[in-house]
Protein backbone atom coordinates (compact mmCIF):
# COMPACT_ATOMS: atom_id res chain seq x y z
CA UNK A 1 0.00 0.00 0.00
CA UNK A 2 2.34 2.81 -1.23
CA UNK A 3 -0.44 5.36 -0.28
CA UNK A 4 -0.71 4.85 3.24
CA UNK A 5 -1.82 7.76 5.07
CA UNK A 6 1.03 9.77 6.49
CA UNK A 7 -0.55 9.58 10.14
CA UNK A 8 -0.22 6.54 10.19
CA UNK A 9 3.37 6.19 10.44
CA UNK A 10 4.66 5.77 14.00
CA UNK A 11 6.58 9.46 14.68
CA UNK A 12 10.11 8.82 15.18
CA UNK A 13 13.65 9.89 13.84
CA UNK A 14 12.17 9.25 9.72
CA UNK A 15 9.33 11.90 10.72
CA UNK A 16 11.57 14.25 12.37
CA UNK A 17 14.10 14.41 9.42
CA UNK A 18 11.29 14.53 6.87
CA UNK A 19 9.99 17.44 8.46
CA UNK A 20 13.56 18.88 8.61
CA UNK A 21 14.19 18.16 4.96
CA UNK A 22 10.86 19.46 3.73
CA UNK A 23 11.96 22.98 5.53
CA UNK A 24 15.22 23.18 4.03
CA UNK A 25 14.22 22.33 0.81
CA UNK A 26 11.40 24.70 0.66
CA UNK A 27 13.40 27.92 -0.25
CA UNK A 28 15.57 26.60 -3.07
CA UNK A 29 12.51 25.21 -4.62
CA UNK A 30 10.01 26.99 -7.46
CA UNK A 31 6.29 25.74 -7.24
CA UNK A 32 6.84 24.61 -10.74
CA UNK A 33 9.85 22.12 -9.68
CA UNK A 34 7.64 21.08 -6.79
CA UNK A 35 4.95 19.98 -9.55
CA UNK A 36 2.04 22.32 -8.57
CA UNK A 37 2.20 23.90 -11.91
CA UNK A 38 0.03 26.12 -13.09
CA UNK A 39 -3.09 25.47 -12.32
CA UNK A 40 -2.17 25.43 -8.68
CA UNK A 41 -0.73 28.82 -9.33
CA UNK A 42 -4.84 30.14 -9.91
CA UNK A 43 -5.84 28.19 -7.31
CA UNK A 44 -3.06 29.87 -5.28
CA UNK A 45 -3.83 33.59 -6.30
CA UNK A 46 -7.33 32.65 -5.79
CA UNK A 47 -7.31 31.69 -1.96
CA UNK A 48 -4.68 34.88 -1.52
CA UNK A 49 -7.27 37.28 -2.75
CA UNK A 50 -10.03 35.89 -0.72
CA UNK A 51 -8.46 35.91 2.46
CA UNK A 52 -5.13 38.17 2.71
CA UNK A 53 -3.87 37.51 6.08
CA UNK A 54 -2.04 34.53 7.74
CA UNK A 55 -4.30 32.73 9.58
CA UNK A 56 -2.01 31.44 12.05
CA UNK A 57 -1.12 34.93 13.17
CA UNK A 58 -4.71 36.04 13.12
CA UNK A 59 -5.82 33.21 15.48
CA UNK A 60 -2.98 35.04 17.87
CA UNK A 61 -4.58 38.02 17.70
CA UNK A 62 -1.41 39.36 15.02
CA UNK A 63 -2.36 40.88 11.46
CA UNK A 64 0.28 39.28 8.82
CA UNK A 65 0.31 39.75 5.16
CA UNK A 66 -0.15 35.90 3.70
CA UNK A 67 2.42 34.75 1.41
CA UNK A 68 1.64 30.61 1.02
CA UNK A 69 -0.67 28.86 1.17
CA UNK A 70 -0.77 25.30 3.53
CA UNK A 71 -2.21 22.15 3.35
CA UNK A 72 -4.31 21.54 6.49
CA UNK A 73 -4.41 17.90 6.17
CA UNK A 74 -0.68 17.63 5.43
CA UNK A 75 -1.53 16.57 2.17
CA UNK A 76 -0.76 18.50 -1.21
CA UNK A 77 -3.26 16.83 -3.12
CA UNK A 78 -5.87 17.89 -1.18
CA UNK A 79 -6.79 21.34 -2.92
CA UNK A 80 -10.45 21.82 -1.56
CA UNK A 81 -10.99 24.75 -0.34
CA UNK A 82 -11.28 23.69 3.25
CA UNK A 83 -8.13 22.19 3.67
CA UNK A 84 -6.66 25.46 2.15
CA UNK A 85 -5.25 28.24 4.56
CA UNK A 86 -3.11 31.45 3.61
CA UNK A 87 0.04 31.25 6.20
CA UNK A 88 2.95 33.80 6.22
CA UNK A 89 6.64 32.38 5.37
CA UNK A 90 7.28 32.00 9.23
CA UNK A 91 4.41 30.42 10.03
CA UNK A 92 4.23 27.81 6.92
CA UNK A 93 7.71 26.89 8.46
CA UNK A 94 6.77 26.61 12.02
CA UNK A 95 3.46 25.05 11.24
CA UNK A 96 5.23 22.26 8.41
CA UNK A 97 7.80 21.33 10.86
CA UNK A 98 5.42 21.57 14.40
CA UNK A 99 2.62 19.85 12.62
CA UNK A 100 4.67 16.87 11.46
CA UNK A 101 6.43 16.34 14.79
CA UNK A 102 3.73 16.80 16.69
CA UNK A 103 0.30 16.08 14.99
CA UNK A 104 -1.60 19.13 14.09
CA UNK A 105 -2.62 21.56 16.06
CA UNK A 106 -5.98 22.51 16.60
CA UNK A 107 -6.81 25.79 18.27
CA UNK A 108 -10.38 25.86 17.74
CA UNK A 109 -11.53 22.20 17.49
CA UNK A 110 -14.35 21.86 15.26
CA UNK A 111 -15.38 18.38 17.15
CA UNK A 112 -16.17 20.41 20.67
CA UNK A 113 -19.87 19.87 21.91
CA UNK A 114 -21.97 22.51 24.13
CA UNK A 115 -20.83 21.74 27.33
CA UNK A 116 -22.94 19.85 30.12
CA UNK A 117 -21.97 22.15 32.99
CA UNK A 118 -22.24 26.08 33.61
CA UNK A 119 -19.60 27.51 31.51
CA UNK A 120 -18.04 30.90 31.74
CA UNK A 121 -15.57 32.07 28.80
CA UNK A 122 -13.34 35.16 29.96
CA UNK A 123 -11.82 36.69 27.42
CA UNK A 124 -9.22 39.97 26.94
CA UNK A 125 -5.44 40.90 26.22
CA UNK A 126 -2.92 39.44 28.08
CA UNK A 127 -2.33 41.16 31.41
CA UNK A 128 -5.75 42.36 31.72
CA UNK A 129 -6.66 40.51 34.53
CA UNK A 130 -8.49 36.91 32.99
CA UNK A 131 -6.61 34.64 35.73
CA UNK A 132 -7.48 36.82 38.94
CA UNK A 133 -11.14 37.33 37.79
CA UNK A 134 -11.57 33.15 37.56
CA UNK A 135 -9.51 33.03 40.39
CA UNK A 136 -11.81 35.34 42.40
CA UNK A 137 -15.39 34.07 41.12
CA UNK A 138 -14.36 30.41 40.52
CA UNK A 139 -15.67 27.86 44.01
CA UNK A 140 -13.64 25.03 45.34
CA UNK A 141 -14.60 21.81 42.65
CA UNK A 142 -14.89 24.09 39.42
CA UNK A 143 -12.68 23.16 36.12
CA UNK A 144 -10.67 25.93 35.22
CA UNK A 145 -9.51 25.29 31.42
CA UNK A 146 -6.51 27.64 31.21
CA UNK A 147 -3.69 27.50 28.60
CA UNK A 148 -0.76 28.72 30.56
CA UNK A 149 -1.91 27.09 33.89
CA UNK A 150 -1.71 23.92 31.70
CA UNK A 151 1.52 24.20 29.67
CA UNK A 152 2.64 25.66 33.29
CA UNK A 153 2.10 22.52 34.81
CA UNK A 154 3.48 20.31 31.46
CA UNK A 155 6.59 22.16 31.55
CA UNK A 156 7.41 22.81 35.14
CA UNK A 157 8.17 26.45 33.49
CA UNK A 158 6.70 29.46 35.45
CA UNK A 159 2.84 30.41 34.34
CA UNK A 160 3.87 33.21 32.09
CA UNK A 161 6.83 32.33 31.00
CA UNK A 162 6.82 28.66 29.29
CA UNK A 163 8.21 28.61 26.23
CA UNK A 164 5.63 28.09 23.39
CA UNK A 165 7.82 26.65 20.84
CA UNK A 166 7.66 24.09 22.45
CA UNK A 167 4.85 23.35 25.03
CA UNK A 168 2.45 24.92 22.69
CA UNK A 169 1.47 22.40 20.62
CA UNK A 170 1.20 19.83 23.71
CA UNK A 171 -0.55 22.61 25.74
CA UNK A 172 -3.56 22.50 23.42
CA UNK A 173 -3.86 19.26 23.21
CA UNK A 174 -4.52 18.47 26.72
CA UNK A 175 -6.86 22.04 27.00
CA UNK A 176 -9.00 20.25 23.87
CA UNK A 177 -9.29 17.16 25.98
CA UNK A 178 -10.60 19.00 29.04
CA UNK A 179 -13.02 20.64 26.40
CA UNK A 180 -13.64 17.08 25.35
CA UNK A 181 -14.30 16.40 28.92
CA UNK A 182 -17.11 19.24 29.47
CA UNK A 183 -18.68 17.97 26.73
CA UNK A 184 -19.74 14.98 28.23
CA UNK A 185 -22.32 14.30 31.04
CA UNK A 186 -20.04 14.38 34.10
CA UNK A 187 -20.30 14.88 38.20
CA UNK A 188 -16.92 15.86 38.49
CA UNK A 189 -17.00 19.53 38.24
CA UNK A 190 -19.81 22.19 39.51
CA UNK A 191 -19.06 24.75 36.98
CA UNK A 192 -16.02 25.51 34.50
CA UNK A 193 -14.40 27.95 33.36
CA UNK A 194 -12.56 28.97 30.00
CA UNK A 195 -9.88 31.60 29.60
CA UNK A 196 -8.88 32.93 25.72
CA UNK A 197 -8.03 35.75 24.64
CA UNK A 198 -10.14 36.19 21.45
CA UNK A 199 -10.13 39.60 20.67
CA UNK A 200 -13.32 39.64 17.50
CA UNK A 201 -16.66 39.06 18.38
CA UNK A 202 -17.43 36.64 15.68
CA UNK A 203 -14.24 34.19 17.39
CA UNK A 204 -15.98 34.39 20.70
CA UNK A 205 -19.21 33.77 18.89
CA UNK A 206 -17.91 30.92 17.13
CA UNK A 207 -17.12 29.46 20.90
CA UNK A 208 -20.34 30.42 22.00
CA UNK A 209 -21.98 28.24 18.96
CA UNK A 210 -19.71 25.65 19.88
CA UNK A 211 -19.83 25.42 23.64
CA UNK A 212 -22.89 27.30 24.77
CA UNK A 213 -21.44 29.12 27.96
CA UNK A 214 -23.79 30.45 30.74
CA UNK A 215 -22.04 33.62 29.81
CA UNK A 216 -18.93 35.52 27.93
CA UNK A 217 -16.58 37.77 30.06
CA UNK A 218 -14.63 40.32 28.12
CA UNK A 219 -12.15 42.59 30.60
CA UNK A 220 -11.60 45.37 28.65
CA UNK A 221 -8.65 46.13 30.64
CA UNK A 222 -6.80 49.39 28.91
CA UNK A 223 -3.93 48.63 27.14
CA UNK A 224 -2.15 51.22 29.24
CA UNK A 225 -2.58 49.10 32.76
CA UNK A 226 -1.66 45.50 31.03
CA UNK A 227 1.48 47.20 29.51
CA UNK A 228 1.91 48.35 33.03
CA UNK A 229 1.60 45.10 34.58
CA UNK A 230 3.73 43.44 31.68
CA UNK A 231 6.50 45.94 32.98
CA UNK A 232 6.06 45.08 36.83
CA UNK A 233 6.40 41.32 36.01
CA UNK A 234 9.67 40.12 35.45
CA UNK A 235 8.22 36.70 34.22
CA UNK A 236 6.32 38.07 31.13
CA UNK A 237 8.67 38.47 28.25
CA UNK A 238 7.86 42.11 27.54
CA UNK A 239 8.47 42.98 23.84
CA UNK A 240 6.10 40.06 22.63
CA UNK A 241 3.25 40.78 25.09
CA UNK A 242 3.19 44.71 24.66
CA UNK A 243 2.86 43.82 20.54
CA UNK A 244 0.11 41.18 21.50
CA UNK A 245 -1.86 43.30 23.43
CA UNK A 246 -1.36 46.22 20.71
CA UNK A 247 -2.51 43.74 18.99
CA UNK A 248 -5.43 42.52 20.42
CA UNK A 249 -6.77 46.18 21.14
CA UNK A 250 -6.86 47.22 17.40
CA UNK A 251 -8.39 43.75 16.37
CA UNK A 252 -10.89 44.04 18.86
CA UNK A 253 -14.54 43.93 18.40
CA UNK A 254 -17.90 43.94 20.92
CA UNK A 255 -20.13 41.38 20.52
CA UNK A 256 -23.80 41.93 21.80
CA UNK A 257 -24.52 39.07 24.95
CA UNK A 258 -20.64 39.84 26.05
CA UNK A 259 -20.34 40.50 29.59
CA UNK A 260 -17.84 43.85 29.89
CA UNK A 261 -15.73 44.27 32.94
CA UNK A 262 -13.67 47.71 32.57
ZN1 LIG B 1 1.80 34.14 10.29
Amino acid sequence: MPSKPKRHHAPGALTKRASLQRVHDAPKQTTTERGYGWQWQKLRKRVLSEEPLCRACAEEGLVTTAAEIDHIDGNSHNNARDNLRPLCRPCHLQRTAKDQAFGKMQWRPEWLRHSTIPLTIVCGPPASGKSSYVAKHAQPGDLVIDLDVIASHLSGQSLHGWDRGQWLVPAIRTRNEMLGDIGRPTRQWARAWLIVSEAKAELRQWWADKLAPQKIVVLETPASVCIERVRQDAERKRDSNFETIARWWEAYTRRDGDVVVR
